[in-house]
């Protein structure tokens, strides 16, 4: 068995549901299409019950987890944090030996997306009115 069915097969139903709805084009054309005989034929669901299980969860009114899919399973890593120097604050607290072993320096930051749905939940190279926005367009 391949490594991605391994995978999606410890998913619930509801993961499976996001996981095709919004994130399986971002997998390799026959990985796709594993994932989608594996819904399908094994797990059973079809078109319209995915849809019903998404609709659903966007109904629901909890607040846990992922803001689409309510998944806990997320994605935590480190991304070269790109805010122009001038308007980074810590800046100010980067030590002057830092500074000069390397003057254009950018520090990681963590970057989480939902590995379900692909849901980027906090992407530090954002900006503060566009994640503002995100996260008002997902409150009832
Ligand atoms: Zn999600």
């Amino acid at each position: 068995m391949c490594a991605i069915l391994d995978l999606i097969k410890q998913y619930s139903d509801q993961e499976l549901a996001f996981l095709y709805t919004y994130h399986i084009e971002s997998y390799m054309e026959e990985t796709q299409s594993q994932i989608r005989d594996y819904i399908r034929h094994v797990r059973g669901l079809s078109d319209l019950t995915i849809a019903q299980i998404v609709e659903d969860v966007a109904h629901s009114s909890s607040t846990l987890g992922c803001p689409r899919c309510h998944s806990l399973n997320w994605n935590i890593y480190d991304v070269q944090w790109e805010v122009p120097l001038s308007t980074r604050q810590e800046s100010l607290i980067q030590s002057p030996i830092e500074q000069e072993r390397d003057p254009n320096h950018f520090p990681q930051k963590t970057k989480i997306d939902c590995n379900i749905c692909g849901y980027v939940i906090h992407d530090p190279n954002e900006s503060f009115w566009t994640s503002l926005k995100k996260t008002v367009s997902f409150k009832k």
